[in-house]
């Protein structure tokens, strides 16, 4: 409503002013004609009348007998009022006045503008206050050879009396001004409903209230303007209202991430940074920070920052971005920093905990090198074997028999060593994606077994198996017979002849199964017992290497059970041998 008011009221000050300059200047515009019309009606009203006072001064020879005050009775004969006539000679003195009956006694007329303009014109013409009378009056002088004759009448075109003579016109005025205020009003009216309710929305807008952003505004110029400005302003809001989804999305991408990972502005000044960001930077620095800005504070970062310094102050290349990695090592863990600058300088840090990748590494280096290692002695005997059968061509066939079974021997150990190894890797490659089925533990014992029949039976052994009839497990099949197969061989190979080995379902809970696989055999000395699960780790390589060990059964065995996510442990029991519990998923 204010507004309204508002709009209205300028509206109607700028109109009005306009109005009133515009009748002033009617006004006066008519004011000056009548005035130049009423001049010019007086002067020849005043010519007439002069004319007239001469003729009579002739025809009755005023001028020689010199009684002007003849003239008087002439005067009274006028119809114009209060008209005055003064007869002035050449030299100025006033020899007739019809106002002023002791004229001899008035001042010397010769400097008064209208008879000294008379002079050398047709006539002389002056408006000012009479000092005799008081009033304002119009004289007219003309010049007759012999006299001036003076005519004066009172002079009454005053503004107040032109604007009374005026007052229909000036009632016309305020009429049509009226008239043409009511059409404005209409109009305004219209064109004021879009301004309030555009008003209205930059308010609504300006202060966070709902707006009605589905209303019509009214079919014209400015409703249309009006509409077209919402709708760029929904398009901003929409605009505004993504960007904003993009931002919360990768605030929790970032959050997300294993990296810690920050964006700094050109001046160093942190724009944002993940919550790994600060975890990482604390445990590297070892304070306590909660602010990405202390970053370049800490001393292991200085790299970092001596890169980020060289780099503000040179040209980024469009085609590659600078950027800068190193690792850290801070209380056994390992970490790589890494820094991208971008075209507008703003820069990024990323900090990653590369422990686990950088032990993987030194693992697989260790486990490489025992490969070597392990691989070397079957190759190099079996070369050294078949040396011997091509250097002696004279050597008895049962020498040779003897040779060529040697060098088969060592050529299946490394076959075991190869299928173990890969055993080994495909458990650490596959990971979580194995394959999956229902695995009943009755078949695979009986697998093992059939495979090791004739060692079993050779040393006099027994298998014993205990509530495995109904035991299945979930898992990648092949892995669990895995497990058994090297227990089993295991058994077979260390535990001594006439020896029990037993296999049993001691427990099982919501998710697993509890198995126990034990013999009555030598037993494992304590102080390896912590170790035996090492890939090569073995007691007695020498007995091992003859029963075709390799050294990584077991380690095989609990790989097998932690991708299943079991648990296995080693003891041995009370009264002799070893026995290994362990856990695989119903
Ligand atoms: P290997 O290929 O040498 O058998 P494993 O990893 O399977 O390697 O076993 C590691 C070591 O543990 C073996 O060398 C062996 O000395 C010992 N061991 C494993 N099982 C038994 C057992 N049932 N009785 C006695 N010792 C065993």
């Amino acid at each position: 409503m204010i507004i309204r008011n508002k709009f209205r009221n300028n509206l109607f000050i700028y109109y009005s002013s306009i109005f009133v300059l515009f009748t002033v200047l009617i006004l006066n515009y008519l004011y000056k004609r009548e005035k130049e019309f009423r001049i010019s009606t007086l002067n020849d009203e005043l010519e007439n009348t002069s004319k007239i006072v001469d003729n009579y001064i002739k025809t009755n020879s005023i001028t020689e007998k010199g009684n002007y005050l003849l003239i008087d009775s002439l005067v009274k004969l006028f119809p114009q009022d209060s008209l005055r006539i003064t007869v002035v000679n050449p030299e100025g003195v006033v020899i007739f006045d019809s106002f002023v009956p002791d004229w001899g006694k008035m001042q010397n007329h010769k400097n008064r503008p209208e008879i000294e303009e008379s002079l050398y014109s047709d006539f002389g013409t002056s408006i000012r206050k009479s000092a005799t009378t008081g009033k304002e009056y119009y004289y007219f002088s003309k010049y007759f050879g012999n006299y001036y004759i003076r005519a004066a009448v009172v002079y009454d075109l005053k503004v107040v009396n032109f604007l009374k003579a005026k007052k229909y016109f000036i009632i016309l005025i305020i009429i049509s001004f009226l008239l043409i205020w009511l059409i404005l009003l209409f109009v305004t009216n219209k064109l004021s409903e879009s301004i309030i309710r555009l008003k209205d929305f930059a308010l609504k807008i300006g202060n966070n209230e709902p707006f009605d952003f589905n209303q019509r505004f009214p079919k014209n110029e400015l409703g249309t303007i009006s509409e077209e400005l919402i709708e760029i302003y929904k398009n901003l809001l929409k605009t505004k209202n993504d960007l904003v989804n993009e931002r919360e999305k990768l605030f929790s991408h970032l959050n997300a991430l294993n990296e810690g990972i920050a964006f700094f502005s050109k001046d160093k000044v942190k724009i944002l940074s993940n919550n790994n960001f600060i975890h990482y930077m604390n445990m590297i620095s070892g304070e306590l920070s909660v602010s990405g800005a202390n970053f370049f504070k800490i001393e292991d970062f200085k790299k970092i920052n001596e890169f980020i310094d060289k780099q503000l102050q040179s040209e980024i290349n469009s085609n590659q971005l600078p950027k800068f990695e190193y690792l850290l090592g801070k209380n056994g863990k390992f970490y790589r920093a890494q820094c991208v600058i971008f075209h507008d300088k703003n820069f990024e840090v990323i900090l990653s905990d590369i422990t686990e990748m950088e032990q993987n590494r030194l693992i697989k280096q260790q486990m490489t090198s025992n490969i070597a290692h392990e691989l070397k002695t079957p190759v190099s005997s079996v070369k050294g074997y078949l040396e011997t059968l091509i250097n002696d061509p004279t050597m008895s066939t049962d020498k040779q028999k003897y040779f060529i079974e040697k060098a088969l021997a060592q050529s299946e150990r490394l076959t075991n060593l190869i299928n173990d190894i890969a055993i080994i890797n495909r458990i650490e490659e596959s990971g979580n994606s194995f394959t999956v089925e229902k695995v009943a533990i009755r078949e695979i014992i009986n697998d093992v077994t059939n495979n090791f029949k004739s060692a079993i039976e050779a040393r006099k052994m027994n298998v014993e198996t205990e509530n495995i009839d109904n035991a299945v497990v979930t898992g990648n099949r092949s892995l669990i017979l895995s497990i058994f197969q090297n227990l089993l061989e295991n058994a077979v190979n260390y535990a001594g002849d006439k020896t029990i080995i037993r296999i049993m379902l001691y427990n099982e809970d919501e998710s697993f199964c509890h198995f126990s696989f034990s013999d009555n055999g030598i037993g494992i000395a304590e102080e390896h017992l912590p170790r035996v699960f090492e890939r090569f780790y073995r007691i007695d390589s020498g007995r091992s290497r003859k029963s075709g060990g390799t050294g990584l059964g077991l380690a095989i065995v609990k790989h097998a059970v932690l991708i299943h996510k079991g648990e296995i442990s080693v003891r041995n029991r009370t009264g002799g041998g070893v026995e290994f519990l362990f856990s695989l998923p119903k």
